[in-house]
Parts: structure tokens; sequence; C-alpha cells
């Protein structure tokens, strides 16, 4: 059984699209709520997709030690994932899973035992289309994005599972099956 589940990849390679449709048909994983300090899109609740912190608040709690990882992603937000968090999800009997960018992703990886990560793939060109198409930064951000994207597609081989996003279907068959592979003990999944 993994003790904590990673899901990374490059903005834009349908991360949050493929874990909404993975929790609809894997009960036994909930996902964490990070922090972060960018803005709020239209739509988002503080406590649902994120826990939106000023930076003071947040460069407290790092001073505080309350994350497990953190980082300084594109335009200098940061993101982190809240230990309480994972507290909260296994006194409930879950599995969490945590959604993060490539680097945050190696150091859960390096240090939480029995971390599995899964690297969530696209064409670079593929990405691009799908971030201004999703329009939620400016052209500006989806340009970071973007150049981040090509230096994190080259990491692709430091994590355990690959699931190509092309054919969004079919990818959420992968990824059900994968994880319910990993919940099962009694199966055996070969891992790359
Ligand atoms: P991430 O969380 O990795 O940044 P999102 O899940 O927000 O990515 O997906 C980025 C955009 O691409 C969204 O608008 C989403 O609807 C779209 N998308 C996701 N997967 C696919 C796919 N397989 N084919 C086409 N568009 C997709
Ligand atoms: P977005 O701004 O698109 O919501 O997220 C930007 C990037 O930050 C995504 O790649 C997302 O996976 C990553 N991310 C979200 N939360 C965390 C976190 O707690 N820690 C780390 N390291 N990355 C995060």
């Amino acid at each position: 059984m993994p003790t904590v589940l990673v899901v990374t990849g490059p903005s834009g390679a349908g991360k949050g699209t493929l874990i909404r449709e993975l929790v609809e048909r894997v009960p036994e994983i909930e996902v964490t709520v990070s922090a972060t300090t960018r803005e709020r899109r239209r739509g988002e609740e503080d406590g649902r997709e994120y826990w939106f912190l000023s930076d003071d608040d947040f460069l407290e709690r790092v001073g505080r030690d309350e994350f497990l990882e953190h980082v300084e992603y594109v335009s200098g937000h940061r993101y982190g994932t809240l230990r309480s968090e994972l507290e909260r999800i296994a006194r409930r009997g879950h599995v969490p899973l945590l959604e993060l960018e490539t680097a945050g992703a190696l150091r859960v990886k390096g240090e939480v035992p029995g971390a599995v990560t899964i690297f969530i793939s696209a064409r670079v060109e593929e990405l691009e289309r799908r971030l201004r198409e999703r329009a939620t930064e400016s052209t500006g951000e989806i340009g970071e994005r973007i150049a981040l994207a090509r230096k994190q597609l080259e990491q692709e081989g430091e994590f355990d599972y690959v699931i190509e996003n092309d054919d969004l279907e079919r990818a959420v068959g992968e990824l059900t099956a994968l994880v319910r592979g990993l919940l099962d003990t009694t199966a055996t999944m070969p891992r790359r």
C-alpha cells in the first residue's frame, strides 16, 4: 500500500482533470488541500482548491515547520503541503493524494517512505494550446509555465509511473487501474 500518492507533471498536462475523475472512481483516496500565495481563480474557494494565504502568513508557517514540502513556482508564487492535511486524511482512514509540481514531488519521493509518484505527460505544443484555452493565466505567465514545462518533461524518468494524457478517457482508465492496483496489496504492478 502506498503511504501517499503523488500526481505530478507540467502545467496543462491535465493533473487536475484526471484527479477529479479518479476520486469519483476510487473512494479510498482523498486529495490534500495545498496552501498557495497565488491569486484565486474564478470559481475557486478557500479551503477547497487551496488555502489562499498571504506571503507573510505562508512564510510564518514555513518558520513553524508546518509544511511537508513547499516551493516557489513561476511569478514568485509559493505552494506547499501542510502536514496537518496528511494527518487529517490519515485519521479518516484514507490515502492522501498530493498534486505537486515536479520539485515538490521529488522531495516527497525522497522523504516519505512508501510514497508513489505518478507523472502526467503531454506534448509541449498541446500543453500550450490547453493553457491558452483554459485562459486562467496572463500570456506572460503562460510563457513562464511553458518554459518550465519543457524542463519538467525531461524529468519524467525520475518518477515511478508515467501516464500520457493525450486521450482523456484512456488516461482516466489507465490512472484508475494503476491506483486501484496500488491500493490492492495483493496485486503486483510492475514499476518502471
Ligand atoms: P493541470 O492541472 O495539469 O494544470 P488541467 O487539468 O487544468 O491541467 O487541464 C488543463 C486544460 O486542458 C483544461 O482546460 C482541461 O479541460 C484540458 N484537458 C485536460 N486533459 C485533456 C485532454 N486529454 N485533451 C484535451 N484537453 C484536456
Ligand atoms: P496552479 O497554479 O495551476 O493551481 O498550480 C501550479 C503548480 O503548482 C501545479 O503544477 C501544481 O501541481 C503545483 N502545486 C499545487 N500545490 C502544490 C503544493 O502544495 N506543493 C508543490 N510543490 N506544488 C504544488
